[in-house]
C-alpha cells in the first residue's frame, strides 16, 4: 500500500491550509464573542473568499460548482478543514447539507434540485436534517411516530423531532416520517423535502447542549409539526424508502465526521504539546520533563495515526468496493474515532489545567461540541453491536436485527 500523497493532493491540501490560516482561524473568537449568527457578515466574506480561490464544495460534482473530488482526497481535505470547528462550513461541506446535498443529487427528481439542490450548492441556503424525535429512541430509526398522510395531493405531516440540527435559518428540512404504517419496521417511513417557511413547521426551541443555545448552523432545535401540508411532489425517493436512504445518507458522512474528528485530534495534539514544552512547575520544569504528561502525549500520537489509517481505509474500500463492503469498517471507525477524539481532547485539557475549560483556548467548545460524536450518526454501542453480531455470525451465532 503506498502512503505517499500524490502532489496535486500536497498541493491541494497546502492551499487549503493558507486559507483556513486566512479566513477560518482568525474567525473562531468573532464565533465565540457574536455567535453564529451575529458574524454572518464575517462567515459570508470567508465562504466567498473559498469560493473565489475554487476551494469550494469539494464532494460536489464540478457541474453544481463542486471540486468533484474523489472520496479519499475529499477525506484527506475533510481533516485540514476539521482543524476548525468552522472549517467545513467555510467551505460548505458541512453536515447536515453535505449529506441532504448527496441525498437530493442520487434521488431528487429535476424539479427539486433546482428547487433545493442547487441554492443549496451556491451556498445562498441551508438545510437540516429531521428524524429523531424525543418520544423515540433515535437509536431504532424505524420507530417513529411523526406521521405524514395524503389527502387531495397533500402530505399532511404531524409530529414531534429535536435534535435537528441547524434548523434554526434553515431554508428547509428533510423530514423523516411514516407514510406506510402497515408495511414492515423498515419500510414505514418516507423521506419529504419541507420548506420551513410552510404553516404548521414551528421552530420550539434551540436546545441547549452542555449550557450553550448556540444559533443558526451552530445549533440543534426541536420542531413540530403541526398539521403541516406540503405537495405530494415533495416527497424524496420512493414511498417507504425513508430508513434506506437515511442509512445510506450516513455511510459516507461517518467518513467525513472521522477525519473532521482527527483534524480536531491534531489540534488538540498541538495545543498540548505546545502547552507542555512551556507552562513550567517550576523554573526550568516544563510540564513535558513528566513522564504521565509524555505517556498522554505519545498515546495520543499513536491512536491519533492509527484512527486516520483506519479511516483511510475505509474511505479506500467504500472508494474500490462501494458502500456495502466497507460497511463493517464504517462502523468501527464511526465508534473508534469518536473515542479518541474524546480521549484526546480531555488529556489536553488536563495538560492545560484551568485554563483548559474556560474559552480562552479552542478546547473546551472543541468537548462540547463533539461529546456528542460518540452519541450521534449512531451511538458507540449500535455500532459495536452491529460489528460483533457480523463476527459472531460467522461463527454460527445469529443475534437478529435489534440490538
Ligand atoms: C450533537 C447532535 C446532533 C444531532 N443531529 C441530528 C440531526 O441533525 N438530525 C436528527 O434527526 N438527529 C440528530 N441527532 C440525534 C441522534 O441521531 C440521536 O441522538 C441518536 O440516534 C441516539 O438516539 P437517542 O438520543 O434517542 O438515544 P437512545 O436511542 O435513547 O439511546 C440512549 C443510549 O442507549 C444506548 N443504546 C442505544 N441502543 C443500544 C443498543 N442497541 N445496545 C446497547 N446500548 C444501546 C446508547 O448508549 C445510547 O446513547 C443529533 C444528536 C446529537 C447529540
Amino acid at each position: 500500500m503506498d502512503f505517499a500523497l500524490s502532489p496535486s493532493l500536497e498541493a491541494l491540501l497546502a492551499r487549503t491550509r493558507e486559507l483556513m490560516d486566512a479566513h477560518v482561524y482568525p474567525l473562531e473568537p468573532v464565533v465565540a464573542e457574536k455567535g453564529f449568527v451575529g458574524a454572518r457578515a464575517e462567515l459570508l466574506a470567508a465562504r466567498e473568499a473559498c469560493r473565489r480561490a475554487g476551494l469550494w464544495l469539494p464532494q460536489m460534482p464540478e457541474e453544481l460548482g463542486g471540486m468533484g473530488l474523489p472520496f479519499l482526497e475529499h477525506a484527506h481535505m475533510s481533516e485540514v478543514l476539521g482543524r476548525s470547528l468552522l472549517g467545513h462550513y467555510v467551505f460548505n461541506c458541512q453536515a447536515p447539507d453535505a449529506g441532504n446535498m448527496e441525498l437530493l443529487l442520487e434521488q431528487g427528481t429535476e424539479e427539486q434540485k433546482d428547487r433545493f439542490l442547487k441554492p443549496l450548492c451556491a451556498g445562498q441556503i441551508r438545510s437540516c436534517f429531521s428524524m429523531t424525535e424525543p418520544d423515540r429512541a433515535g437509536s431504532n430509526p424505524t420507530w417513529l411516530d411523526t406521521t405524514a398522510t395524503l389527502e387531495d395531493g397533500m402530505w399532511v405531516i404531524n409530529g414531534r423531532k429535536w435534535f435537528t440540527t441547524a434548523a434554526d435559518g434553515a431554508d428547509f428540512a428533510i423530514v423523516m416520517a411514516v407514510t406506510e404504517p402497515d408495511a414492515l419496521p423498515h419500510q414505514r417511513a418516507s423521506m419529504i423535502l419541507v420548506p420551513t417557511s410552510t404553516p404548521g413547521f414551528e421552530h420550539t426551541r434551540r436546545i441547549p447542549i452542555m449550557g450553550e443555545e448556540g444559533s443558526g448552523w451552530m445549533s440543534h432545535s426541536e420542531i413540530t409539526y403541526r398539521d403541516c401540508r406540503v405537495p405530494e411532489g415533495n416527497l424524496l425517493g420512493g414511498r417507504g424508502q425513508g430508513f434506506l436512504l437515511a442509512q445510506h445518507r450516513l455511510g459516507p458522512g461517518r467518513i467525513h465526521h472521522c477525519m473532521r474528528w482527527i483534524g480536531l485530534c491534531e489540534r488538540a495534539f498541538d495545543l498540548m504539546c505546545a502547552r507542555a514544552a512551556t507552562r513550567e512547575l517550576a523554573p526550568g520544569k516544563p510540564l513535558g520533563t513528566r513522564q504521565m504528561v509524555q505517556d498522554w502525549i505519545a498515546t495520543s500520537r499513536a491512536e491519533i495515526d492509527a484512527a486516520r489509517l483506519y479511516v483511510q481505509k475505509a474511505a479506500w474500500t467504500i472508494d474500490q468496493k462501494g458502500l456495502y463492503a466497507a460497511r463493517t469498517e464504517i462502523s468501527c471507525i464511526k465508534f473508534f474515532v469518536a473515542n479518541v477524539l474524546q480521549q484526546v481532547v480531555d488529556r489536553a485539557i488536563q495538560t492545560h489545567g484551568a485554563l483548559g475549560i474556560t474559552e480562552d483556548t479552542p478546547l473546551s467548545a472543541i468537548f462540547r461540541h463533539e461529546r456528542g460524536a460518540r452519541i450521534y450518526d449512531g451511538p458507540d454501542e449500535v455500532h459495536k453491536y452491529v460489528v460483533a453480531r457480523r463476527a459472531l455470525k460467522a461463527h454460527g451465532l445469529e443475534l437478529g436485527g435489534g440490538g
